[in-house]
């Protein structure tokens, strides 16, 4: 996280924002557990342990949200036969990325 998520000013503390005063190291711990749960189903993954995998993904998307994390999810949702989610994830994905210019 460089710029702050409520008044965009660059960060040089990670803990508190010095414009703002915003603490934000909340958010750091959510985006680091989000983290650990989407290395879990990685893990998870290559044992083949997939409901496992989709229990660690659905969490992670849960906490945060990244692209990253919502394909992973779509991916565990398709290997445990939860197609309809898996689709709509994969959509998601696709339109946010469409509709980001750091993708054009
Ligand atoms: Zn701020």
């Amino acid at each position: 996280m460089t710029l702050c998520p409520v008044c965009n000013a660059q960060l040089e503390d990670l803990k508190e924002c010095h414009r703002c005063k915003t603490y934000l190291g909340q958010i750091m711990d959510i985006k680091n557990q989000a983290m650990y749960h989407q290395q879990k189903a990685i893990a998870a993954f290559e044992q083949s342990h997939f409901h496992e995998m989709f229990f660690h993904a659905r969490r992670s998307l849960t906490l945060f949200y990244s692209p990253e994390s919502a394909r992973l999810l779509a991916s565990a949702s398709i290997l445990i036969n939860k197609f309809d989610l898996g689709y709509m994830l994969w959509n998601r994905v696709k339109t946010s990325q469409l509709n980001n210019p750091e993708y054009k």
